[in-house]
């Protein structure tokens, strides 16, 4: 099963807007085992609308639309979806009256909200929910379209009520199906040599993809059932697994904040972070976790000296010493945060992101991790390439994952 993915507003092909659309929908219909032949965006535009609708349905299963469906002129997607497949629009009563309803609680608002009330002849209308315009899904030419409002939040709930339409329409056929292994492995060129016998295998296609901090494996197989699919995904993982042993740190979307909570509750350890040159990403990364208020005690950005001396209680002479990026500042930065906070664990980072700063014998990218607890007290020096977001991200992971490590290593002693 393939579908395309259209997106439609001028402020994503201006760069105004990242499609973010694509990427939850590809994530999430490749759950299911449906596979994106391609995804593409278009301009408000009725013609260009039209014209890459019947593009899609002339090369794959279907097509989802997301976009364009808002009240103003500019939202044209009804329109450019009618005349792509010669349907006429119809005004649907129950949509006028949810739209009534929908707007009264604004004081007063313009007739021009009921464009919203047309919907393509013979379609079947996704009720709206949380915002005002209705998706809608129809047959066209034997294949499935389903046309979802712009606002990722609207997006993703329509999509899920869409689901069981899309799973009765596309149900059957060859799945395609991904298991993405993130891990901390240095290089890809390393974990490419490392795999490089499961890499030529025929029954999946392996392949190497990283971001800053992460590089994961992922693992694509197309096959008629989901049975087959596992046996030779669970195989290659097994595989994978016992080569790369704790590098592998997750699977699909969880992320190594999440891994690092998951630890922390089932440890029952609290945590507390000193940052330096991460500037706070550490305790976002941390606290994006939904119940991270059960293991992470407090986040310090001591950015200056005078904060990681008065507040961490840095000695001075270890700053003035061996200077504020050091394997001893970051010692002392994670046994401050540890005190002050009360938490099990303290984790500091303090390191150069560049792009100036660098100093004699401290280059851009070079960074301390430290971490305390009550039996580990230990720093770690990483050289880290890539421009200032870059080196900010990297930390953040090596700090997480010096958690995770010494996480682990807990358990092993438990
Ligand atoms: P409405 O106008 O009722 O909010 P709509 O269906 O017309 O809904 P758009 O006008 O296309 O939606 O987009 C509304 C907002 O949703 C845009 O400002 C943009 O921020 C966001 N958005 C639209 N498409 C995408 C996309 N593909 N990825 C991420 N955000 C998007
Ligand atoms: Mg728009």
């Amino acid at each position: 099963m393939s579908y395309w993915i259209i997106t439609v507003g001028t402020e994503l092909v201006t760069g105004l807007t990242l499609d973010t659309n694509s990427q939850h929908i590809s994530e999430r219909l490749g759950k299911e085992g449906f596979f994106c032949s391609r995804q593409v965006s278009v301009p408000d535009d009725v013609a260009a609308i039209a014209e890459v609708l019947n593009e899609a349905l002339a090369s794959c299963d279907g097509t989802i639309i997301t976009g364009g469906l808002g009240p103003t002129s500019d939202d044209v997607t009804r329109e450019g979806v009618a005349e792509g497949l010669g349907l006429k629009l119809i005004f649907k009563d129950d949509l006028k009256a949810y739209l009534d309803r929908w707007y009264s609680r604004f004081e007063s608002f313009q007739d021009i909200v009921y464009r919203q009330a047309y919907l393509p002849e013979g379609t079947v209308e996704i009720p709206p929910t949380t915002g005002s315009a209705a998706g809608f899904c129809l047959d066209a030419k034997g294949k499935v379209v389903i046309v979802l409002p712009g606002p990722p939040g609207e997006m993703s709930a329509m999509l899920e009520s869409a689901m069981p339409f899309i799973r009765a329409r596309w149900a059957g056929g060859e799945s395609y199906f991904i298991r993405t292994l993130k891990t901390t492995a240095k290089s890809e060129s390393w974990l490419e040599t490392t795999l490089r016998d499961i890499m030529v295998r025929e029954d999946v296609d392996v392949g190497i993809l990283a971001k800053p901090g992460e590089i994961s494996v992922q693992l694509r197989v197309r096959s008629d059932g989901k049975e087959a699919v596992d046996r030779i995904m669970n195989e290659v993982e097994k595989e994978i697994r016992s080569r790369l042993g704790r590098l592998v740190f997750a699977l699909d979307d969880e992320t190594l904040a999440e891994v690092v909570g998951r630890l922390l509750c089932s440890q029952q350890m609290t945590l507390a972070v000193a940052e330096s040159c991460t500037g706070g990403l550490i305790s976002k990364l941390l606290t994006d976790v939904p119940g991270s208020s059960a293991y992470v005690k407090l986040g310090v950005v001591s950015y200056s000296d005078d904060a990681k001396i008065n507040l961490l209680r840095v000695s001075p002479h270890v700053v003035k010493g061996y200077g504020a990026v050091s394997e001893e500042s970051a010692l002392e930065m994670a046994s401050g945060i540890r005190r002050i906070s009360s938490a099990d664990i303290g984790v500091s980072v303090t390191g150069i992101a560049g792009p100036g700063g660098q100093r004699a014998r401290k280059p851009v990218g070079l960074v301390y991790v430290g971490l305390e607890a009550e039996d580990r007290r230990d720093a770690w020096e990483y050289n880290l390439s890539g421009p200032r977001w870059v080196v900010r991200a990297r930390a953040s992971q090596v700090a997480l994952d010096a958690v995770r490590n010494y996480l682990l290593d807990r358990a092993g002693a438990l």
